[in-house]
């Protein structure tokens, strides 16, 4: 066993921070170990630290981290088939398989993520709406769990517990290792359209295009912008190029993808509060919207399409010591009205955001906790400031009457009703949790506050 000491932790926004103790385990027995017997105040595990929140918090308890665990098991070369230990990131991964032609079949918007840690928050990416999230993708899981052991589970072997454990935020177990069945791809090359659009209405019409002809599409919103420029924004879509498109291009050959994921440059303090005042955020905005002209058939190299915040080390210091939370939501169905009020609802707010990311999601996960269903799914980030709980209140309202729901990984404001509220499937977690986890040993901060569990090793909340 590794040393195991004390430390202040946050996520990705910097907000809460939550001292715990932290063990990094070095081999399975050792996780199955630590989840048996964690001590007082439970534990939970920790990937990368790239959920926003209070996910991978434990505050008083344990934290597990995973990351001295991230060999590749198996890999198949010819049928994409993975299995690697759950603590690999999505680059170190990538920069295993990518050489030989493929890609993980869905990825969030950075490489630094470990496998673990996107299969507990059910990630998705650009393709929702065509490939669904990561569960669809997952065919097997070896669980560590405080009452029934280290478990495999799969759709067929244990399915209530391998799907809860899709999107459970680490409480149905520690995932020690996966499977995955990756995506065929010929060159490191992405055929990308971009659409300028004026309004809520062009974007939209633009990504619903974008949509049916793409297997990827994101848009970037100008979040300060409004009246008839409410809405305005860029829409970005593509689809892996084929090697014969491609040709020519030395940086498209597959061999280069051992570089993803690495760092240009870093933030090296935290930023000044200037540096987030409404002009200057509605000067960048403006300078993005401006850079994107509408254009078709570009060749552009992959990391960027998928990963342009991974360019810059430690960006989530440009919003200051304070740190910040981010706030997405889904809004189910294809109705602009809910969006329309949430979004005018934040431009009044006087509360800067940068560019704010807008996806379609297509089909649901079968997973009780997973976030996405077919919809608008907005994403802004807010410095954390006076204020700050009560207008994502307002908007937790907006999105209920919308019958949507909060992304829990990202998320670092919800209270334990509302949380029911958006989530009527919890108590199907608590029953499985019930199972696997009676004592209640597995906590996280989250878990505490939206009301999943009691305080550590005192039982489960009876299901409501
Ligand atoms: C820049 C940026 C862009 C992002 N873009 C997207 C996006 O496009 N789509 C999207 O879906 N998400 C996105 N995310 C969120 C991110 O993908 C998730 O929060 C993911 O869970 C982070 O993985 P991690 O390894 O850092 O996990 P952590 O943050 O360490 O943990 C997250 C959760 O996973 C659990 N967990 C971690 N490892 C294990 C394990 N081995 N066993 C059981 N549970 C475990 C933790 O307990 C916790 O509940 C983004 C995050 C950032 C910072």
């Amino acid at each position: 066993m590794l040393p195991t000491h004390k430390q202040t932790l946050t996520g990705w926004g910097r907000y809460p921070a939550a001292r715990a103790t932290v063990h990094h385990a070095a081999s399975a027995e050792e996780v199955q170990a630590l989840v048996e017997r964690p001590g007082a105040g439970g534990i939970v595990s920790r990937g990368c630290g790239r959920s926003y929140g209070d996910a991978a918090l434990n505050a008083g308890g344990a934290v597990l981290s995973h990351r001295e665990l991230r060999s590749v098991l198996r890999f198949d070369a010819g049928s994409g088939l993975v299995e690697c230990e759950a603590g690999i990131s999505l680059a170190e991964l990538i920069a295993h398989v990518l050489p030989h032609g493929w890609f993980p079949p869905v990825t969030p918007g950075t490489a630094h993520v470990t496998l673990g840690g996107a299969i507990a928050a059910d990630v998705h990416g650009k393709n929702h709406h065509r490939d669904g999230s990561l569960a669809r993708w997952i065919t097997e899981l070896h669980l560590a769990t405080p009452a029934l052991g280290t478990v495999r589970c799969s759709p067929d072997a244990r399915p209530a517990l391998f799907h809860a454990t899709l999107g459970g935020m680490g409480l149905t177990g520690a995932i020690v290792r996966a499977t995955m069945q990756l995506r065929r791809v010929e060159s490191l090359a992405i055929r990308s359209d971009t659409t300028r659009a004026a309004d809520l209405d062009g974007l939209l019409s633009a990504l619903h295009e974008a949509d049916a002809r793409h297997r990827y599409s994101v848009a970037w919103i100008d979040g300060l912008a409004r009246g008839t420029s409410l809405g305005r924004g860029v829409v970005i879509a593509g689809d892996h190029a084929t090697a014969g498109e491609s040709a020519g291009r030395r940086w498209a050959s597959l061999a280069a993808g051992a570089a993803i994921g690495r760092h240009r440059v870093s933030v090296p303090f935290d930023a000044p509060s200037f540096a987030l005042a409404r002009p200057m955020v509605r000067a960048f905005n403006s300078v993005y919207w401006r850079a994107h002209p509408t254009s078709r058939d570009r060749l552009v190299p992959l990391a960027p399409f998928f990963y342009p915040l991974d360019v810059v080390g430690r960006w989530n210091l440009l919003y200051g010591r304070q740190g910040f939370a981010q706030y997405q939501c889904v809004l189910p169905g294809d109705d602009a009205a809910p969006l329309e009020r949430v979004l005018d609802r934040v431009t009044r707010s006087g509360r800067a955001s940068f560019l704010a990311v807008l996806k379609r999601f297509g089909a649901p996960s079968p997973g009780p906790l997973s976030f996405p269903t077919a919809g608008y799914t907005l994403s802004l980030d807010f410095p954390v400031r006076a204020g700050l709980a009560e207008l994502a209140r307002e908007l937790d309202r907006l999105v209920i009457d919308a019958g949507g729901r909060v992304y829990l990984a990202k998320d670092a404001l919800l209270d334990a009703e509302t949380f029911r509220l958006m989530y009527p499937r919890a108590a199907e977690l608590l029953a499985i949790r019930a199972e696997v986890d009676p004592e209640g040993r597995l906590h996280s901060s989250l878990a505490q506050r939206v009301g999943l569990v009691r305080h550590a090793g005192r039982g489960l909340p009876a299901p409501r």
